[in-house]
């Protein structure tokens, strides 16, 4: 049986948002343990994330770069698991519904061209993992299709 490989990437960048994803805490490295929360992120009932407008800017910068269509409603999703650092036991992101769709680069391999189709999810992710403070950086996550077929 022969194999054919086929490869999907998916890119994490960190937006240099000055404020947390979904609050207006900050996202300073090094500060005391659980000094930069509020009630948004930590996820008391009632609290009512809002997107750092920030993140979503350079989002649409990185998108447009990227030849990316956007999309015309954008939504966020709750992704419920437990994770020691994370106690209110659900993320913040984007599943099924990315800011920016149908983007593409050009990559060269082997002498030849390929167009590679991408999409931009915003998300925030955990930069720390040894307390609840944890700065919630806005992430955005470039995802491709499987389409890398030139790698051996
Ligand atoms: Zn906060």
């Amino acid at each position: 049986m022969k194999y054919e490989t086929v490869i999907g990437l998916e890119v994490h960048l960190q937006l240099a948002t000055r404020t947390k994803a979904f609050c207006g805490c900050s996202t300073k490295f090094g500060q005391k343990p659980n000094s930069q929360t509020c009630p948004v992120c930590l996820g008391f009932p009632g609290s009512l994330p809002v997107l750092n407008e920030d993140a979503f800017r350079f989002a649409l910068k990185v998108a447009l770069a990227l030849n990316c269509k956007i999309q015309k409603i954008i939504k966020f999703d709750r992704k419920n698991y437990y994770y020691p650092d994370l106690p209110k036991n659900f993320q913040i992101s984007q599943y099924d519904m990315p800011l920016a769709y149908d983007g593409v680069v050009r990559i060269i391999a082997e002498g030849a061209g390929k167009d590679i189709r991408l999409s931009a999810y915003i998300w925030k992710k955990t930069r720390e993992s040894s307390c609840i403070r944890k700065e919630r950086i806005t992430a955005l996550s470039i995802t491709t299709e499987a389409a890398c077929r030139f790698l051996r």
